[in-house]
């Protein structure tokens, strides 16, 4: 009989890229059809109601009820056109997807007359009886219900048949129960420290908003191959598999030709994303076979998060008109790239000044100066909170490995720039300057813009990149909410901001000119930040031996790193600007440790069924075929000649067997150390037990039988092999 994978493979063979059918317009013309956008509510709403969301939107004020009312009749009136027959609150709990329970328009009188309802009230606020979503602890079933609240910043869209409603996510008690609500307050905290800051510079500057690209890489696997492999379904990374001979070591797949299929999937993929007002802008090949990644225009931070969440939904959807699926698992493959989310920050002005942009004159680069410092010493003194905002059982394998930015945290800003902050530091002087002294330093400050036209130089292994006009934090995961790093990123350059401003302000009070002052904070700050400013290979050991020698911590394993969410640095630092409550972050930590936990739980259960189940009869019903022949030699040759035709087979039975043992007796063990695991009832001693005493036999078991899917016959080995997987 022919195995699922044979059967796979055969249907494969019968796929061909889909035609698309594109659409006769230019994508500008269809660009945002299935948004609420401004244009749409001057159409469906009244004035009043207009004003009232977009004030909201930029002041953060709340919409009174009767003016909810007419924004959701104009809504569904809208969605209606649209093709819409239910309405959700669309929302990010902690797990990695978003969510949605969907409620029909269509509704009844008592008498019986039917009609489409939809009011301020079902818009502003929804109450999911949602217990089982993690709470970390803050919700316990006996209070169990949640609030979803409208969040008319980021605007409600149609998906399918669907009105979904942007919304936050918080207990009966006020606790956050999603990424949204600390990411708002993340912003508002950075949005006012920076006003604050931007002061000293421009009177004018009254707004500051986060920006936000991100690049999502990902791989794409034939339906059929994926529903053949119970481990990437179940666990979505393979958890065995012999490498092709063939992976990215010609380095032809990065940047490459894109395959008919593959381009078939992105061309709809964007009509999809376009449509809903994505706006993917670039798409490549990645690095390793069937590895790909997308990016859009960089937005407002709240919106380009939720875009984020929204496309990866999408992409699954659409992945499954063209038999593919997509994985977003940071580590899907041994023994090639994983995959990340590369996150592009910087901080934009109402005046429509990027504010790590260097300008044209010495104050608009004092500026941006003081906004780059500034991010390195809050990256500096917040680098294991930011290690900790990324860290999952997946993003484990590209942050603990000889891949992908390490799990030292450190800043790239290029030699020029290098150069300009190395000089600043010895050219400023304590306390007053002297005229000259002060046209040295504008003159040299006023040089930014031209030696950054030359910095072409791109560190790709710096989790921490200065890219000339904004930073690339590379080290989150593929699979990552990018609200999770952004919120911890926003916060922690929002408190240094407000640090630097009372440290001029000090300085300013002892008698200091501002420009000396904000000089002489600057410069302290470039030699307090100095240590995680690394421009060489983040891969490589030296660099490794190099931060230990700086006291740099580089905490692979991922239960201790989420210990950073504990620390009384951070619940301080997080109560102290209004994200995070002390019980709302230990509710984080919480969530991470279980969600490891149990994600190692599974990829143990799923390789012992494997090994078990698929793997082990396979290599048996191999070996007896051997026997059999070694059998059939014995009758045919006499004892001499015998051991000289059998011998490398007997060799074979005997490895085989080995392997077998091997694998069953590894099995058992790892079933054991979850037992004893799972007596423990304390959260973090119960993840610690799964990482240090668990998880060693995921590749142990693997070792073996990828050894044994070299020696056994192709013909009866169950999985796709990753040849298959990868170049189909
Ligand atoms: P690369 O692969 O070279 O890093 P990409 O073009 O793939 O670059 O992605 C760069 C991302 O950075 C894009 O999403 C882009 O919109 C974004 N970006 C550019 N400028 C800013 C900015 N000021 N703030 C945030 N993101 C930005
Ligand atoms: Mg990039």
């Amino acid at each position: 009989m022919a195995t699922i994978r044979f059967e796979a493979l055969k249907e494969i063979f019968k796929r061909q890229a889909l035609p698309i059918e594109y659409p006769s317009v230019k994508a500008s013309d269809y660009f945002g059809i299935n948004v609420f956008d401004q244009t749409k509510m001057k159409k469906y709403l009244s004035k009043e109601a207009f004003n009232s969301v977009i004030k909201s939107v930029e002041d953060g004020t709340g919409i009174d009820r009767k003016i909810a009312d007419q924004v959701a009749a104009g809504m569904k009136e809208w969605a209606i056109s649209r093709g819409a027959t239910h309405y959700t609150h669309w929302f990010h709990p902690l797990t990695d997807a978003t969510a949605e329970k969907h409620d029909a328009f269509f509704d009844m009188t008592p008498n019986g007359e039917t009609f489409e309802s939809f009011d301020g009230k079902l818009l502003a606020q929804q109450e999911p009886d949602a217990s089982s979503f993690p709470s970390g602890g803050i919700r316990n079933t006996f209070e169990a219900r949640g609030y979803t609240a409208w969040d008319p910043s980021s605007p409600a869209f149609v998906t399918g048949n669907t009105l979904c409603v942007p919304t936050v996510f918080v207990s009966y008690t006020g606790e956050a129960l999603d990424y949204k609500t600390p990411l708002l307050k993340a912003l508002n905290e950075l949005d006012k420290a920076a006003v604050d800051v931007c002061q000293f510079y421009d009177k004018n500057v009254t707004k500051v908003i986060s920006t936000l690209g991100w690049e999502q890489e990902y791989f794409l696997v034939d339906n059929a191959l994926y529903q053949a492999r119970p481990d990437l379904s179940l666990t979505k990374r393979t958890l065995m598999g012999h490498g092709a001979s063939k992976d990215q070591q010609l380095d032809d797949h990065y940047f490459g030709s894109i395959k008919p299929r593959v381009s078939s999937y992105m061309m709809d993929l964007e009509i999809e994303a376009h449509k809903l007002g994505i706006p993917l802008k670039t798409r490549h090949n990645e690095v390793a076979p069937n590895q790909f990644e997308c990016a859009p225009i960089f937005e407002e931070m709240n919106l380009a998060v939720d875009h984020n969440q929204l496309l990866m939904d999408i992409m699954q959807k659409v992945a499954i008109r063209h038999n593919l699926r997509v994985l977003f698992h940071e580590k899907p493959f041994a023994g090639i790239n994983g995959s990340g989310k590369h996150n592009n920050w910087s901080m934009a002005t109402n005046t429509g000044v990027n504010l790590l942009s260097p300008g044209k004159s010495p104050k608009k680069n004092m500026q941006f100066l003081t906004f780059l410092i500034n991010t390195l010493k809050a990256v500096h003194d917040n680098t294991d909170i930011l290690r900790a905002s990324i860290m999952s059982a997946g993003n484990q394998h590209r942050l603990g490995a000889n891949e992908a930015p390490p799990a030292i945290i450190s800043a790239f800003i290029g030699k020029k720039l290098t150069q300009m902050l190395d000089e600043l530091e010895v050219s400023v002087p304590d306390g007053k300057m002297s005229p000259e002294e002060k046209t040295a330093l504008k003159l040299n400050v006023g040089k930014i813009p031209e030696i950054l036209l030359d910095n072409t130089d791109r560190n790709r292994t710096s989790p921490f990149a200065f890219t000339g006009n904004r930073f690339e934090f590379r080290a989150v995961g593929s699979s990552e909410n990018c609200a999770s790093p952004m919120i911890v990123l926003n916060t922690i350059v929002a408190n240094q901001l407000k640090e630097f401003k009372k440290e001029v302000e000090a300085l300013i009070e002892k008698g200091l000119k501002r420009d000396e002052a904000i000089f002489q904070i600057l410069r302290q700050y470039i030699v307090d930040s100095k240590k995680i400013r690394f421009e060489g290979n983040g891969y490589s050991k030296e660099w490794e031996e190099e931060a230990a020698k700086r006291g740099l911590t580089n905490i692979k394993e991922a239960v201790s790193s989420f210990a950073a969410f504990l620390e009384e640095k951070t619940v301080e630092l997080f109560e102290r600007n209004n994200v995070f409550s002390k019980r709302e972050i230990e509710a984080r930590y919480e969530v991470r440790i279980e969600n490891y936990t149990k994600k190692i739980q599974i990829e143990a259960r799923v390789l012992g069924d494997l090994a078990i189940n698929h793997i082990v009869p396979t290599c048996v019903k191999y070996q007896t075929e051997l026997i059999k022949n070694v059998q059939g030699l014995k009758e045919l040759f006499d004892a001499k000649d015998f051991s000289k035709v059998a011998g490398e087979r007997l060799e074979l039975i005997k490895v085989i067997s080995e392997h077998i043992s091997l694998i069953k007796k590894q099995v058992n063990e790892m079933i054991e150390a979850r037992k004893v695991a799972n007596k423990i009832e304390d959260a973090t001693k119960l993840a610690t037990a799964y990482e240090q005493n668990v998880k060693p036999y995921l590749e142990k078991i693997r070792y073996s039988i990828d050894k044994l899917e070299l020696i056994v016959d192709d013909e009866i080995w169950p999985l796709p092999k990753y040849r298959e997987l990868l170049f189909n």
